[in-house]
């Protein structure tokens, strides 16, 4: 039986890496971070500091196990740095020749018996695996932004991914306070196979006049419930990102139903690609009253 899981490598201290060493690290992991940009990492440190500093405020954390997550902390530029890591969880850039290098430098400092994870939402976890030369102690993570708030981690199985693997990262994960959905290895998995096509199709509807910015989201919010309008929330994740993720749908389903909306496309090429950029469905230049951009 392979030993217990305690230390855990994260490549890419981004918005997404910085979150899963803040879990990691909060629930008892030592936890090492690197990034190729010494900015990103202390960014990085920075924002996990400010994030645990408002638990504490709440009350969700005490001052001393915040002292003992920062302690359980480590980063660094150099890949052998992770060497001693049991599992290396890889949050860099969404680009699948980046993470191919990155996976075939892993597989060559890391020992024998230690497992990898991307958290990529779209490439397929098959074919990053098929670049090491340990694809059955290889999965998906698939965390949700932002981590330390969000419940959900999506853990995806490649085609050689063994039930041993599967069973040891989600006793990590639930360690680390989270609960697990199960998706085989299809473009988008669960989540985002289901919303980005809602998302794309309040585009439509906006497209089609069958209704203004606003009474789409209300109509959302309060007639399904939704914590969000879909209009808002394609504004929060960035209209950049939802095309390029119903393009991955599109691309490799092969199913029209997946085609990026004409008008969600017409917003990225004007640059208005949502809350990041200011202005989408919404114009921000007040954030306490994002106001419709027509
Ligand atoms: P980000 O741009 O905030 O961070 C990416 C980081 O990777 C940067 O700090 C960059 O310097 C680093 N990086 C780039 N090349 C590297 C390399 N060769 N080695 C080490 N570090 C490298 O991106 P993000 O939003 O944190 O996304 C990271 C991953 O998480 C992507 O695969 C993305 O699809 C996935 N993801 C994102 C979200 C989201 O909402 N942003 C949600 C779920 C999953």
């Amino acid at each position: 039986m392979a030993h217990t899981i305690t230390t855990i490598g994260i490549v890419g201290a981004g918005q997404m890496g910085n979150g899963i060493a803040h879990v990691a690290a909060q629930n008892g992991f030592h936890a090492t971070m690197l990034d190729v940009n010494p900015a990103s990492l202390e960014k990085a440190l920075a924002t996990i500091t400010k994030n645990m500093d408002r638990q504490v405020q709440k009350g969700s954390l005490t001052e001393a196990q915040k002292t003992e997550a920062m302690a359980r902390l480590k980063t660094t530029t150099a890949m052998t740095d992770l060497a001693q890591c049991d599992l290396v969880i890889e949050a860099a850039t969404e680009n699948e020749g980046i993470k191919k290098k990155i996976f075939t430098e892993l597989d060559a400092v890391l020992k024998p018996e230690a497992l990898l994870a991307s958290n990529t939402s779209s490439i397929s976890i098959t074919r990053l695996a098929a670049v090491t030369k340990r694809p059955d102690k290889f999965i998906g993570l698939h965390f949700m932004n932002p981590v330390p708030m969000m419940a959900l981690v999506e853990v995806i199985k490649g085609l050689a991914t063994t039930q041993e693997t599967y069973e040891r990262v989600m006793e990590v994960a639930q360690k680390m306070g989270k609960t697990m959905a199960t998706s085989e290895d299809v473009p988008g998995f669960i989540v985002n196979r289901l919303l980005l096509p809602m998302l794309n199709e309040a585009c439509y509807a906006l497209q089609d006049g069958v209704a203004d910015v606003k009474s789409i989201d209300t109509a959302m919010k309060l007639g399904a419930g939704h914590p969000m309008g879909p209009l808002t929330l394609a504004d929060f994740i960035g209209l950049d990102t939802c095309v390029a993720i119903m393009r991955v749908l599109h691309n490799e389903l092969g199913d029209s139903k997946y085609r990026p909306c004409p008008l969600l496309v017409k917003f990225v090429d004007a640059g208005w690609l949502g809350k990041k950029s200011g202005k989408g469905f919404y114009d921000y230049t007040d954030p306490t009253n994002p106001k419709p951009y027509r």
